[in-house]
């Protein structure tokens, strides 16, 4: 394993900084004023995007994506985590689980949203099963018999972001119970459901602390119908399609947390620098310094773990811990840069005259979105105890 970047992955990376200055940058204040992003830029930062190849570059090349491996599109995720949440996800990168698209799904789904035609957003989580994803209500029951009859959704989901800018969703819902060993289990599958399919009501659900311009919503199916073809893979196998393309996106909540921390931690140093208090910066105060040493160090540490599972992401030997501990040190590493940094920034951190108190806010759902801080601990903690029988 070696971090030596190539020159094609240097350039990626100094593309997307000078694309997060200049194209984004600009606009975070608005967005944080209004939590909102007019349609006209959203379309010029994503034509732009398009432009310089940026969009979609988590998707294969012979399909119209970037074809990035996952170690250059850490990079590109660390890069764009800088920017406002809302904004930098504008540079789409569609859900991994839409590789999974088979015959007619392909050109309906999967390669408009490659082409930023379309927009997809993902629901799993309800308002009575969140970390428990299996406990999920919404069900989808055959209409009709064999193989290709429709299936009528009903149900709700809660928290899902972006849904009021996408058109369509990969829901989950449950397709029955099956016995296993360790009792009855919802089987769960996947669809592809249009969001202005009849029976199927989107709205914005409150407001979040974390990320304006980034909003969640409600969806509610009543008898909402979906053909047959619309399925994402079988009947039943929902959690393995979620294991097999999902595992990735907890690098994608790591790496954004590292370029946001050192963001932070960029202006942090050049505030301790720079602000003087009893004759001196208050950086050479040692209660100052440390803190900045302690960022840094964090930071590190959070972009090698990082870089370390996009790498043996990329050699097919990633381990769900090997994600699951990236995701949680980098968000909670996260955490305690912002809430570092405000210190140094004293009062004028509180002020939403400067970002200080933004990045403070938006760190926090960090350790809660993709599975939470004590749901990758127990990633973590099971995959240990197994090889002991536990
Ligand atoms: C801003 C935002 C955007 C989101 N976007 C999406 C989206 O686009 N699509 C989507 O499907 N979901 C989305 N989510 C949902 C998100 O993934 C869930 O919020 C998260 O998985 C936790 O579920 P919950 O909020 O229901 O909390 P709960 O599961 O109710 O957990 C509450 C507390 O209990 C703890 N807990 C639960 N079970 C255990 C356990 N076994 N061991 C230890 N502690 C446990 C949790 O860690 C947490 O501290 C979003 C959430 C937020 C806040």
């Amino acid at each position: 394993m070696h971090f030596q970047l190539s020159s094609e992955q240097t350039m990626i990376v100094d593309t997307v900084r000078a694309f997060v200055e200049k194209e984004l940058y600009p606009f975070e204040d608005e967005v944080e004023r209004t939590d909102a992003i007019p349609p006209e830029l959203a379309k010029s930062i994503q034509a732009k995007a398009i432009e310089v190849g940026l969009y979609a570059a988590n998707m294969p090349a012979e399909l119209g994506g970037g074809g990035l491996d996952n170690f250059t599109l850490a990079l590109m995720e660390r890069e764009l985590g800088r920017a406002s949440y809302g904004l930098q996800m504008l540079i789409a990168r569609p859900s991994n689980i839409l590789r999974a698209c088979e015959g007619a799904q392909i050109d309906e789904y999967l390669i408009p949203t490659i082409r930023g035609e379309r927009h997809d957003c993902l629901a799993m989580t309800e308002p009575n099963a969140g970390s428990d994803v299996r406990g999920m209500q919404t069900r989808a029951t055959r209409d009709g018999s064999g193989e290709n009859a429709d299936y009528l959704i009903n149900g709700t989901k809660h928290f899902i972001s972006h849904a009021d800018m996408s058109d369509f969703v990969v829901l989950f819902a449950a397709t029955g119970v099956e016995e296993t060993s360790h009792g009855p289990k919802k089987k769960i599958t996947g669809f592809l459901v249009d969001l202005d399919s009849p029976g199927l009501t989107v709205r914005r659900g409150p407001a979040c602390v974390s990320h304006r311009g980034y909003h969640q919503c409600e969806l509610f199916f009543t008898d909402c119908r979906v053909p047959a073809y619309k399925r994402l893979g079988e009947e039943g196998k929902g959690f393995d399609l979620m294991g097999q393309w999902l595992g990735a996106t907890r690098l994608t909540v790591a790496a954004t947390s590292v370029g946001r921390g050192q963001r932070v931690m960029e202006m942090a140093t050049e505030w301790a620098a720079t602000r003087k208090q009893f004759g001196q910066p208050i950086g050479k105060f040692q209660g100052t310094g440390f803190k900045l040493a302690d960022m840094a160090t964090e930071l590190a540490a959070a972009e090698l773990l990082t870089l370390q599972a996009a790498w043996k992401c990329d050699q097919g030997t990633m381990s769900d811990s090997d994600a699951a501990m990236a995701k949680l040190f980098a968000s909670e590493a996260l955490a305690r840069v912002t809430d570092n940094a405000l210190q140094i920034f004293g009062g004028m951190g509180l002020m939403n005259q400067l970002p200080i108190e933004r990045f403070w806010r938006d760190a926090r759902v960090e350790r809660i979105w993709d599975g939470t801080s004590e749901i990758q601990r127990h990633i973590i903690s099971r995959a240990m105890l197994r090889v002991h029988g536990g």
